[in-house]
Order: C-alpha cells, then structure tokens, then sequence
C-alpha cells in the first residue's frame, strides 16, 4: 500500500501526480529548489521539503538526499515523473535498498533500454522490427561509413546514450559523412559523457507513431493505443494527438502487439511507451523505449478515459492492471500543444522571464491544461522552457482540433516569448487540418508556419486595434490615477483638454507612430472619447475589469485581455495580440506653454469647490478647482493665461484618479 507518496519533480509534472495523488487518498511530499520555493507543486503538496540550490545538479538530480529525506518523513513510494531520475537505474536501485516503491520499472528494464544500441539487440532477438542500419560495438569510422554506404543514404547518425534529440545527424551523401560523424560525436559526448553512434537508414517521411504500454508485476501487459508525435521541431515533439490519423486498425494492432512484445522482453514494468517510425506503405519500425510516463500522456488518458497515473501507483503496490486489453476502449479524438517559453522565430530559443500575464482557457470535461505555475512566476534558465500542456478533445478530430484552435486563442502570456502563434498557425495550417503528418512537417512547410510578418507587424490587424490601444491607454490612465502613477503618465505630463477639447496621444506600434485625435466626452457618469485616426473617426467607451478590456468601438462590443509589461501594453484576442507603447500625450495644436498642466484627478477623490467662473480669465498659476482625496486639499492650478471651458464634476461628486476635471481654454484667454 502506498500512503505517502514524495514526487521527485517539479512543475506540470509534480501537479499532476499531486493531483491523483490526492484523488486517492494518498498524501504528498514535493521537493524544491531555491527557485521554487514558492512554485505551484509545493503548494499544493501536502508537506514540501527543501532540496538545494536551483541547478537540478544541486537538487532534483541528487538521488541520495532525496532518498534521505523520504526515509525522514516516511514515504512509501517515490514518483520520479519525467525527466531529472525518471530514467536512472541507480537510482530505482537506491529506492529498492532503501525499501521504497520507486513508481517505475525495475532497474534491469531501464538499464536494458537506457542504450539505444543495446535496446535494439534486444528488439532484434525478441522479432521486433527495426529500422535498418547498424548497431555493433565497433565504431571505427570505415565500420560506421561501410554501413551506410551499403544501406544507401540518407542515413542518420544517432548517440547510443542519446535524448531529446541530441547526438543526431542526417547523412545525405558519402562526402558528408565522416564531418557530420565527428559532430554528431563531439555533441553526444558533451551531452552523455559517451560518443557510441548508431547508423540507420533516415526514413524520409515518417511518421513518429509511440504506443502507450502497461504491464504488471504478475506478467500482464497491455497497450492503451497509439499517440501520433509526427510535428515536432529540432526532433522534439510540440503537438501531439491520439489516436493517430488515418492508422488502420490491423496496423494499431500489429504495432501495440510488437510494443507488448518489446516490453516483455526486458520483463517491462509499470507505464512505458515503445516508439516507432511509421513509413508510408505502413511498415514500421522500432525507434527506442522510453520506461516513464511521457510528457504526452494526457491524449491517451483522454481517449481512454483512464488516469495513467493512477494505474501506475495500483501496479507499484503490486496490483493487477485495473484493465485487460479487451475492456479498454478509444473514444474520439485528443491534441496535445506543449505551451513553450521560447522564440519560434529565433530557432525556439528559450525565453527567460516573468509571467506578468497568463491567462488559460477555461478548463472543462473537453478542454485541460496541465501546467506548474501561476501568473507571477519566473520562468528560469534552470529548468525546461515548458509552461504547460494544453489538451483538448472532440468527438471527431476535426472537432477537438476546432476547440484545440479556439483554446489555443484563449491562452494569454506576456513577460515571456511564446509558441503561441506558432501552435495556432501549426494547428490550422491545411496540410495539419488534412492530416498529412510527417517528421518533417515544420521543415516543409516553414514558409507559411515562419510567415514573415509578424502578428506586430504594422498590418490591418494592427491597425484596426489602434481605437482599442488609445482607448486602453485612455482607461489605464484613469485607473493608474487612483494608485500609483507608472512611468508613462509620470512622463506624459499634458493630460488636459485644450480649446477644443482635444489632444493627441502618440502610439508606438511595432516602430510606427500612429497619431490618435482625442475628444473627450462625459455621458452622464460614463467617459467616452471621439478618436481620429487619419481619415477615420471612432466613438469609443470601455471598462478594464481584471486585464480585460471591455471595449465599445463604434457601438461594436468585443473583449480583449491585456498586459502592461513595463510600459509596453499588450491586447490579445482570439486571432491576433498586438503590442504597443504610449509616447506621449501632447496638447494637439497648442504647444506654447503650459505643458505640464494637468488636469486629471491624482486619486479617488471628492470634488470640494470650483473657485472659478466657467469662461472667464484667470491667470496663470491661480488655483482654479479644489478636491480632496486622502484627507489632503489638492488644488488644480491654471497653467497659464485662460479660462475654464467646462467644469466635468461639481463640488461635492466624487471623482475617479485620472478622470479629467475639467476643460481649460488657452486661445480664448489669448483672444479676451
Ligand atoms: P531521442 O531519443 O533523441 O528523442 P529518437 O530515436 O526518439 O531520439 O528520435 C527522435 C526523432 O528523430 C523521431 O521522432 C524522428 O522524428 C526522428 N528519427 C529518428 N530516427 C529516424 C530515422 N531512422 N529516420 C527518420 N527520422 C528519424
């Protein structure tokens, strides 16, 4: 029985384990570094303990301190997730030594399959198929080069010791060989501390087709279908989906059989999942074991209805599988979209940084995001760029990719760089809607999934955001009145009406100025504007509730979610986000003096006397309206030479900080 489990992880992982964890009953121990003290699976953990410092070297990766404090509170098993010890047969021995369940296979499989040219002997032996090429322990360039000159190139070089798609290098011609095996050597050696290479044929367009694996401790196993990983950059998966499209149900069976028949020949344990190459007449070929739970997981779990990491923990107290292969069923269509920290237009770099906005769409039976942080968190450079997983399912795949598109639109993140667009415009492209998946699908079709203009970009789209920008900005410094000014109204200090009520507001739009009229209106205790933006008026009115800004353009009423990062405001809607900046707030036409009038309320306040007459001349520097706020007398005082227009609120009202008190005439006052 297992009554106290500790996760050997972080982020989405560690969130989701918690999650079944406490669905069972079962309490739990989360680990942390210094950069998570505060992250989302120590709160939500039952009891959380403190590793090291933030380098997973330091901290999740430090076996034996981690095991030392689970002997300490008394856990019976350890969930080692993906990544950091999930593959790390020293590791699953220490737990056995130390009488602690480790949620996982046996050592002996996990070493059988931490090789992949060991891993393929075994395959070989058990009649698994394989892609041809070479997997023998000489490793002298004329072998290596001798088997791929016979099997014909292409050929791709891979690292026994290999992962995440490091260590590996196509071959297209004889000439290229012995440069890109040395390459392929130097990076595997960095990265494994080992440099055995692997030869195989380089199947030119397959398709990357896992099978989810289950077996028990009284010989059973099980496959829970298949998950089709096809899309993927630098070899790494980025949308995932089950079942995989247009796959004949003879071929799902041959290959969940072959993945069974893989899994029992290393006396396979627990969740697994056996990789192949889908070719195109439908011959496939064994890829590698991964002996975890894999990041996707969640696909299957949609199709199946059943939760992976509950099977996992009934196997690890040494249960039978909850199911037989004739009960388990696949119902409709499920997508997975990795949400990364990264710059798709700059190789997917990884982006480092704040979330100071992150909003998910609304989760439900179809719709799941599996993500560790929270708005507010730090996206470091200590740990994978992933900030969560959106899944979705339909009924259909054209149904679950039509809510997987319309999530993927609800998903705002600012601080960071995101995949975002990148996922929306993977996800509707024709050839992704079509189903025509392949390894090499973001390389083919690069030029409309790399479009060069940017969504930033001084388009349409922009443009037809710039009424929603001003407005924005209109709204933000009304509320920004009533707490802390930020930088960019501390700057923009001629916020007042003019003689013709009017003032231009400068808009900074991916490097373009965009000049907006301003004509500020009051309907009763509503603000509103006339805005003119070179041949176009808009009518605009709005609120800002929580980053979301209601907007009225035109009597047209749409909702946008917005982030100020620093002075540079982002709106987002479903199809587009459009970034801008506020330069300045000037007096339109009367530039003379008097620049640094303003006339917007500091704060909330109340309106305690208009000392002057509407129209008539008042001097410059004579106070001309009194409120209070915070107890305090504030005057507005003339800036120059003029007279009030129009007095907004009569003493006694209260008033809005940053709502505009009243008009002031400068030309009049010139003319008197
Ligand atoms: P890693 O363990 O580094 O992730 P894999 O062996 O799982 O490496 O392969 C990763 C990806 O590389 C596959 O999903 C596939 O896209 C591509 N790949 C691997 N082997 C071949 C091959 N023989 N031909 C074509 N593509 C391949």
């Amino acid at each position: 029985m297992i009554n106290k489990l500790l996760i050997a992880n972080r982020g989405e992982i560690a969130c989701r384990v918690i999650k079944t964890a406490n669905a069972q009953g079962i309490k739990t121990v989360a680990v942390y570094s210094d950069a998570d003290k505060n992250a989302l699976h120590v709160q939500m953990a039952d009891e959380a303990v403190y590793l090291g410092p933030s380098p997973s070297k330091e901290s999740y990766l430090l076996g034996e301190l981690i095991i030392e404090k689970a002997k300490n509170l008394g856990v019976d098993a350890i969930h080692p997730g993906y990544g950091f010890l999930s593959e790390n047969a020293e590791f699953a021995n220490l737990c056995a030594k130390n009488n602690i369940i480790f949620v996982g296979p046996p050592a002996s499989a996990i070493e059988a399959m931490g090789s992949k040219s060991a891993a393929k002997h075994i395959m070989e032996k058990a009649g698994v198929p394989l892609v041809p090429g070479y997997h023998g322990d000489d490793q002298s360039e004329a072998v290596l080069k001798g088997a791929a000159d016979e099997m014909g190139y292409p050929v791709l070089l891979k690292a026994a010791a290999g992962g995440g798609g490091k260590g590996m290098r196509q071959v297209w011609s004889e000439k290229e060989f012995s440069q890109a095996l040395n390459a392929a050597k130097r990076e595997s050696m960095a990265s494994f501390g080992d440099d055995h290479m692997l030869v195989e044929k380089y199947l030119t367009r397959p398709r990357h087709v896992e099978i989810q694996v289950f077996c028990d401790t009284h010989g059973n196993g099980v496959y829970l279908f298949e998950r089709d990983c096809s899309v993927q950059r630098r070899h790494q998966k980025i949308i995932e989906e089950a079942p995989a499209p247009n796959m004949s149900q003879s071929v799902r069976e041959k290959m969940g059989e072959a993945a069974i028949l893989a899994a029992k020949a290393i006396n396979y344990v627990g969740a697994g999942t056996v990789e192949f190459l889908l070719d195109e007449d439908d011959s496939f070929y064994f890829m590698e074991m991964n002996t975890r739970l894999q990041v996707e997981h969640p696909v299957t779990e949609m199709i199946t209805r059943e939760d992976l990491v509950h099977w996992q923990l009934t196997i690890a107290e040494g249960k039978s599988l909850p199911k037989q292969q004739n009960e388990l069923t696949l119902t409709g269509h499920a997508f997975e979209a990795r949400i990364y920290a990264e710059d798709p237009n700059n190789e997917f770099l990884p982006s480092t940084g704040t979330l100071c906005l992150l909003r998910t769409p609304k989760e439900n039976d179809v719709v799941r995001v599996d993500t560790g942080v929270v708005e507010g968190d730090e996206v470091s450079v200590f740990y994978d760029p992933m900030i969560a997983k959106l899944v979705v399912w339909g009924e259909s795949r054209e149904i679950a990719l039509k809510r997987l598109i319309s999530a993927l639109g609800d998903y705002y993140i600012d601080g960071v760089s995101t995949n975002i667009d990148f996922l929306k415009r993977v996800s509707s492209h024709p050839a992704f809607v079509a189903a025509e998946l392949t390894t090499t699908f973001v390389e083919k079709h690069h030029d409309s999934l790399f479009s060069t203009i940017s969504l930033d970009a001084p388009n349409d789209d922009t443009h037809a955001n710039i009424p929603a920008m001003a407005l924005l900005s209109l709204l933000n410094r009304k509320v920004s009145g009533s707490n802390k000014t930020p930088p960019v109204w501390s700057t923009a200090g001629a916020w007042r009406a003019n003689a013709n009520h009017t003032e231009t507001l400068t808009l900074l739009c991916n490097q373009e100025e965009v000049h907006v009229e301003v004509k500020h209106q009051r309907h009763g205790t509503e603000d509103a504007w006339e805005l003119s933006v070179g041949d176009n008026s808009y009518h605009v009115k709005g609120k800002l509730i929580d980053r979301a800004l209601q907007a009225t353009i035109n009597g047209y009423k749409s909702t946008f979610t917005y982030s100020d990062n620093d002075g540079v405001f982002t709106l987002f809607n479903k199809d587009t986000h459009a970034n801008f900046s506020i330069i300045s707030a000037s007096l339109g036409d009367d530039s003379s003096d008097g620049n640094d009038a303003n006339f917007s309320a500091p704060m909330n306040g109340t309106i305690v006397a208009h000392l002057v007459e509407k129209g008539v001349l008042v001097k410059k520097g004579e106070p001309i309206l009194v409120m209070e706020a915070m107890k305090m007398e504030h005057s507005i005082i003339a800036p120059h030479d003029g007279s009030v227009e129009e007095f907004f609120f009569n003493p006694g009202e209260l008033v809005d900080g940053g709502a505009t008190l009243l008009a002031f005439s400068a030309k009049e006052a010139a003319e008197v």
